[in-house]
């Protein structure tokens, strides 16, 4: 654990950071307010825990506090506690703390004991908080992703087409968009069985992502139909991609209990470099769904672009 002492009385300060580091917990310091919010910007990733001293020159600890807890706020930095230390017992004072930013106020001396006890009880917060945030950032995947195949599911895929329509810039490239379905599927299911198509969707979703960058998306809008988001491409470049991603398909068959399976796709894909409405977004899928429906219709296993 990783503590910032903030404490212009060179002995309070000592001490403390002695005491600390007998039980192992690494220390860093700061003199005054300014040094403090110094500290915390140099080790901000990985700092646990502010001690800070109200009293100080040049800037007091309520207003490093603020001015700390308002730069982790504007850089989305994590939540971590902070404890103010201080000789004053004023009612104002410790609730100017707790509105300053401070998540507790303790009253000097103290015994260290006691200080250590609040530690750890901040520590159980902190700990708490962050299960909470992995625990939220893991269901936000699972809610944005297709189960079988890992793409981005439908939901999840076309905010992402809303966003990156809306975010084109003027004179800058616009994006491609591109359905892509498996030709004769329902072929693969009927023959080799349901397991074995699963096994195709995931190789063939595998192969395609691997062949993209990695602004690039790829999301299941239903079945063996998926949607690939190019942003910031020009017409060649994207259909230079496309041909490559029908090829890799195309180019070995998956294997699954020793079978032996071939597959191919059609892609249909327009370029889009207009500005977002929910009309317009509704125009790019048309158009992708048109340009599919020739490739489908002169032959399968290829690539169209809607003209
Ligand atoms: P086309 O070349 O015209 O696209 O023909 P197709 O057979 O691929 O198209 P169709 O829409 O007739 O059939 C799609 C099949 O995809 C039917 C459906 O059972 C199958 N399918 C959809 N989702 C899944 C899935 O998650 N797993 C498996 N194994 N099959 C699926
Ligand atoms: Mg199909
Ligand atoms: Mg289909």
């Amino acid at each position: 654990m990783k503590v910032l002492i903030v404490d212009d009385t060179n002995t309070d300060r000592l001490l403390l950071k002695l005491y600390l580091g007998k039980l192992g917990y690494q220390v860093v310091e700061a003199q005054n307010g300014q040094e403090a919010i110094e500290q915390y910007i140099r080790h901000s990733h990985d700092l646990d825990l502010i001690l800070i001293d109200v009293q100080m020159p040049q800037m007091n600890g309520f207003e490093a506090v603020k001015a700390i807890r308002d730069i982790q706020e504007k850089e989305k930095q994590e939540w971590f506690p902070i404890i103010f230390l201080s000789a004053s017992a004023n009612d104002n004072d410790v609730e100017q703390g707790i509105w300053a930013g401070g998540d507790d106020y303790l009253i000097k001396p103290i015994s260290q004991k006691i200080l250590v006890a609040k530690m750890l009880a901040m520590k159980r917060i902190s700990d708490m908080r962050r299960r909470l945030v992995d625990m939220n950032e893991k269901l936000e995947k699972i809610a944005s992703t297709d189960f079988l195949t890992g793409a981005s599911n439908r939901r999840a895929f076309e905010s992402v087409l809303e966003s990156e329509m809306s975010s084109i810039e003027e004179n800058s490239n616009g994006l491609a968009f591109a359905i892509f379905d498996l030709d004769k599927f329902k072929a693969i299911n009927d023959t080799y069985g349901h397991a074995a198509g699963d096994e195709v969707l995931v190789e063939v979703v595998d192969r395609i992502k691997k062949n993209l960058r990695d602004v690039d998306l790829v999301g299941r809008l239903g079945g063996e139909e998926f949607g690939i988001i190019l942003p910031n491409i020009s017409e060649d470049e994207a259909f230079d991609i496309f041909e490559r991603c029908r090829h890799v398909v195309e180019e070995k068959p998956v294997l699954h209990e020793e079978m032996v399976i071939s597959v191919t796709a059609s892609i249909g894909f327009t370029i889009f470099e207009g500005h977002y409405s929910k009309d317009t977004k509704m125009e790019v899928l048309k158009h992708a769904d048109t340009a599919l429906y020739e490739a489908k219709n002169t032959g399968r296993n290829k690539v169209v672009e809607y003209q």
